[in-house]
C-alpha cells in the first residue's frame, strides 16, 4: 500500500533530514475520491488509541481541508525522507471494524472492483456511521476522594444529597440524571463541578430507550428422519469448527427451517452467534415470530428500521449481546464477535445481490466470510441457483437432500393450461381460463383459499394506437408505460415517469387507443366481475407502499378474511398458509422470454416456488399454470416439482456458451445523456479490452458493445459489454487495468457489475 502512496507526497527539500526515527505511520482511505489508501502520521497523543477500523479526520489536498476517512492500516516504521500530514482526531468511541470484517472488505473491493472506501461505506450503516440516536453529552462521576472523606466535606445538605446518590448509584449521569435521581435542581451539581468534587467526561449517549417486543416461547420439535439427517451434517461441522459449505436442497414444506434453527440452538449453545440471511419479503411477522420464539436474544435488521433503531442493534450485536441475527442482504455484515454459523435461506433468491456499487451478492460474501471465520454456511432452498448446485456436484460442497414434506404431505399436483387453445376458444375472454375459473369456483365451495400469481404490475402492460402503431413509451426510459387505472395514470416501472392516460392517439389523435397486456390491477378487476361477493386483495408495490401493509395484508388473509390473495412475486415466497388450496398462475411466460440467460432458470423457480404455497395444510393443494409453452423445459420441470429435471436440462446449455455457473461473467454499462458520446466510449472499452485479452491468449469472450436491452433509462443512454471467462480472477485484473488507463468523457459514467444478475 505504502509504495503507491508515496509517489504522491512531496518529495524532501535537500536540507530535510533523512527520519530514522520509529513512526506509527496509518494508511487511510476515503469513501469518495481518489481510489488508493493515504499515508499520515499518527501524532503522539493518539498512539495508543489508533488501530484499524476507525474512522479518523484528516487534512485532505491543498487547502488541508478536514475530512472523514477509514483507517485500514497502522504501521511503525521510520519516515525517511518523507514528509506526511498528521491525523487531526479520531471520529468514534471504538473501532467499527474487527480485523476479519477489514479483511472481508479488502475482498469485496478486489473481487467487485470496486473502491475500498465505498466498499466500507456500504458495509456499514448509514445509522451507525451517523451515530444516529446518541448526543455528546458530559457525563458526571463522584471524585473518588470526595467520596471518602464525605463526612468532612462543607457542602450544603442538597449537595451532599448528590454524592450520597453517586456512592450508591453507577454513574455516570447526565446532570439531568443526576438532578433526578438525587431529587434536587441542578444549581448543587454545578456547584459541586466548581468545588472539583465531581469528575466531568464528554460522551456520546443514546438519546432514546429501544426495546424488543416480548413474544410467547415456542418448544422445539422433534424432527424428522430427514431433518435429523440434514441436522447431523450440520453439527458435525459445526462441532469440528471448520468451514463447510452445505447446500440443503429442500421441497417446499420440508422443514428446513426447524432444521436451522436447532443448528442455530447448538451455536448458541458455544456462546456464538449465528447470522440468518432471508430475501427482505420473506421477513414477514411469521419468520420473525418464529425466531423469536425460540431465541431470546434476537436483532431482526429489515429494511424499514430507523437510523436509530439500526445503529442500536448494531451496538448489541457488537457487544455480543445478541445470540441470532436475522436479516435481508445487509445483515451478513453483521458485527458479531463470535460468529458461528451462517445460513442463507432461499440462496437462489435474486435479491441477495445488490444493484448498486458494490455489486456484491450476499451469497459469495457470506461464503468468504463463513471461510475466513471458519464456521459452516448453509445454503437452504427448493431451487437452488445452478451456481449452487454446480458446487455440490463438483464438492466444493455438501448436498443434503429433503425431498419430502414433513408429515409426508404430498406436494400439490401441478397442472398447466395451454393458452393458445384458450386463446382460440370462443369462451375465453380475459385472462382466466375456463378451467382455472372452475377451479377457482371448486376451492371456494370447499371453504378453501385461492394465490393468483401474475408477475407484473398495473392494469394494462402496453398502451399503443391501432391506427398509426404509436406504443406510448416513457421519455426518460425505452420502456412501454403502463397504464394504472386507479390514478389514470401512464407510469413507467423504471423511473416513476407519469403522465395522465390519454384518451386519444397523442401521435394521430385517433379516438380508439388501446390499452393491452395485463396487469395485477385488470386481474384484479376481472376477478372481482367473476366473484362479485368474494373477498379479494391484491398485493404488488402499488398496494404495500406503507411500511406495515405486507404485514397487514398476511395477517387478513391468514385470518380468512380474504379468500383470494392476488400479486406479483411478493405473494410467491416463503409464505405458509395451511388453508390455501388452489394457486393459479396466470401467465408462467412472463420472464420465459427476456434477453436474459437466466430467463429459463427464474421461469422454474418462481413456478416451483408459487405452487409450493399450497397443500401445506392437510387438505391439500393444486396448482395451475397457465401458458403458451407448456413444453419448454422449465415449465416442464417446474410442473413435476423436478429440479434435477431442470438442471439436467439447463446446465448443458449453460455450459455450451460458458455462462455461470461455468464460466465468470462481467458485465459493464456505459451510459450518458448523448447517444454518440456514450457509444463513442464503450467502443474504445471495448477496443482496448479486447486487445489486452489478445495479448493473454485465448479463453476469453467480448460479447458487444452493443445498446442494453433497456436502451434508455431515466434520461440516459445506455450500451452494454458482457465479458466471458473461465478464469475469473484473470478477468477481473484485465478489466481493472483498462479501467485504470481509460479516462470516461464528461457526463458519461460507467459501472462494472461482477457475475452480474441483471441483464437488462
Ligand atoms: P420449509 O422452510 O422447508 O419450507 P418449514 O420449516 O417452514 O419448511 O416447515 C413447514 C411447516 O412444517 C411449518 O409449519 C413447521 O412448523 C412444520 N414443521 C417443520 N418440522 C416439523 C416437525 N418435525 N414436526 C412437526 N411440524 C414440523
Ligand atoms: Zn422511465
Amino acid at each position: 500500500m505504502s509504495t503507491q502512496s508515496s509517489l504522491f507526497d512531496t518529495a524532501p527539500e535537500p536540507w530535510e533530514q533523512d527520519d530514522q526515527s520509529e513512526r506509527q505511520i496509518a494508511s487511510v482511505v476515503f469513501s469518495t475520491g481518489p481510489d488508493r489508501p493515504f499515508d499520515y502520521l499518527v501524532p503522539d497523543r493518539l498512539r495508543n488509541e489508533l488501530e484499524p477500523g476507525r474512522r479518523v479526520v484528516v487534512p485532505f489536498g491543498q487547502g488541508n481541508r478536514s475530512v472523514p476517512g477509514y483507517c485500514v492500516q497502522v504501521e511503525t516504521r521510520p519516515l525517511g525522507q518523507r514528509r506526511l500530514k498528521e491525523i487531526l482526531r479520531l471520529i468514534d468511541q471504538q473501532r467499527l471494524l474487527t480485523p476479519s470484517m477489514l479483511r472481508l472488505a479488502e475482498w469485496m473491493a478486489d473481487y467487485y472492483l470496486s473502491p475500498l472506501g465505498q466498499v466500507l461505506e456500504g458495509i456499514l450503516p448509514a445509522g451507525v456511521r451517523q451515530r444516529a440516536g446518541t448526543r455528546e453529552a458530559v457525563l458526571l462521576s463522584a471524585d473518588a476522594e470526595a467520596l471518602a472523606k464525605l463526612a468532612e466535606l462543607k457542602v450544603t445538605p442538597k449537595q451532599r444529597d448528590v454524592l450520597q446518590y453517586l456512592s450508591l448509584h453507577r454513574g455516570p449521569f447526565t446532570a439531568a440524571q443526576l438532578a433526578k435521581g438525587a431529587g434536587c435542581a441542578e444549581g448543587p451539581i454545578q456547584a459541586l463541578r466548581k468545588k472539583g468534587l465531581l469528575k466531568a467526561e464528554t460522551r456520546r449517549i443514546r438519546t432514546a430507550q429501544l426495546e424488543e417486543p416480548a413474544v410467547v416461547r415456542e418448544a422445539i420439535l422433534d424432527m424428522n428422519h430427514d431433518q435429523q439427517a440434514a441436522l447431523d451434517t450440520i453439527l458435525g461441522a459445526l462441532r469440528e469448527q471448520r468451514h463447510e459449505t452445505i447446500l440443503i436442497h429442500g421441497v417446499t414444506g420440508s422443514g428446513k427451517t426447524e432444521v436451522y434453527m436447532q443448528a442455530i440452538d447448538e451455536v448458541v449453545r458455544y456462546g456464538r452467534q449465528a447470522i440468518v440471511l432471508v430475501p427482505e419479503i420473506s421477513l414477514t411477522p411469521q419468520t420473525k415470530n418464529r425466531f423469536r420464539a425460540r431465541f431470546q436474544r434476537i436483532a431482526v435488521l429489515h429494511s424499514h428500521l430507523s437510523d436509530t433503531e439500526r445503529h442500536w442493534q448494531w451496538e448489541r450485536i457488537a457487544r455480543g449481546e445478541i445470540q441470532v441475527v436475522v436479516g435481508a442482504r445487509s445483515a451478513i455484515f453483521a458485527p458479531t464477535p463470535h460468529l458461528g454459523l451462517v445460513i442463507l435461506d432461499e440462496e437462489h433468491e435474486g435479491s441477495f445481490k445488490q444493484d448498486t456499487a458494490p455489486r456484491y451478492h450476499a451469497r459469495d460474501v457470506a461464503l468468504r466470510r463463513a471461510a475466513e471465520e471458519g464456521v459452516p454456511l448453509i445454503l437452504g432452498s427448493a431451487t437452488p441457483s445452478l451456481e449452487s448446485w454446480r458446487r455440490a456436484q463438483t464438492g466444493t460442497a455438501r448436498l443434503v437432500e429433503m425431498p419430502r414434506r414433513v408429515f409426508d404431505r404430498p406436494l400439490p399436483t401441478v397442472g398447466t393450461i395451454d393458452l393458445r387453445t384458450e386463446a382460440r376458444s370462443k369462451y375465453t375472454r380475459g385472462s382466466i381460463s375456463r378451467q382455472l375459473h372452475q377451479a377457482m369456483d371448486q376451492a371456494l365451495n370447499a371453504e378453501g383459499q385461492i394465490i393468483l400469481l401474475l408477475n407484473r404490475r398495473g392494469f394494462a402492460t402496453h398502451i399503443q394506437c391501432p391506427a398509426c402503431g404509436l406504443a406510448l413509451r416513457c421519455p426518460h426510459c425505452d420502456l412501454s408505460l403502463t397504464h394504472h387505472r386507479e390514478r389514470e395514470i401512464a407510469l413507467c416501472h423504471f423511473c416513476d415517469y407519469q403522465t395522465p392516460a390519454p384518451r386519444e392517439c397523442p401521435e394521430c389523435h385517433f379516438e380508439g387507443i388501446r390499452y393491452s397486456g395485463q396487469g395485477t390491477q385488470k386481474l384484479e378487476a376481472e376477478v372481482r366481475s367473476r366473484f362479485p361477493n368474494v373477498a379479494i386483495l391484491r398485493m404488488d408495490t402499488d398496494t404495500m407502499q406503507k411500511p406495515g401493509s405486507h404485514e397487514e395484508a398476511l395477517a387478513k388473509f391468514r385470518r380468512g378474511e380474504v379468500r383470494i390473495l392476488l400479486g406479483t412475486q411478493m405473494i410467491a415466497k416463503g409464505l405458509d398458509f395451511p388453508n390455501v388450496t388452489l394457486v393459479g398462475v396466470i401467465n408462467a411466460d412472463t420472464a420465459l422470454h427476456l434477453p436474459d440467460f437466466r430467463a429459463a432458470e427464474r421461469t422454474f423457480q418462481l413456478v416451483t416456488q408459487v405452487a409450493g404455497r399450497t397443500g401445506r395444510g392437510e387438505r391439500g393443494g393444486r396448482v395451475l399454470v397457465q401458458t403458451f409453452s407448456p413444453e419448454h423445459p422449465a415449465i416442464q420441470a417446474a410442473v413435476r416439482h423436478d429440479f434435477n429435471r431442470f438442471a439436467k436440462a439447463e446446465l448443458p446449455i449453460r455450459q455450451s456458451v460458458g455462462y455461470p455457473p461455468f464460466g465468470s461473467m462481467v458485465r459493464l454499462i456505459v451510459r450518458g445523456p448523448s447517444f454518440e458520446l456514450a457509444q463513442l466510449f464503450v467502443g474504445q472499452v471495448a477496443a482496448a479490452l479486447r486487445a489486452d485479452f489478445a495479448r493473454q491468449g485465448d479463453g476469453f469472450r467480448v460479447l458487444g458493445p452493443a445498446p442494453a436491452p433497456v436502451g434508455k433509462l431515466r434520461g440516459l443512454f445506455r450500451f452494454h459489454i458482457q465479458l466471458q471467462s473461465g478464469d475469473g480472477a484473470a478477468l477481473r485484473t484485465t478489466v481493472r487495468r483498462v479501467m485504470a488507463e481509460l479516462k470516461e468523457p464528461k457526463d458519461v459514467q460507467w459501472t462494472v457489475d461482477v457475475d452480474p444478475l441483471d441483464m437488462l
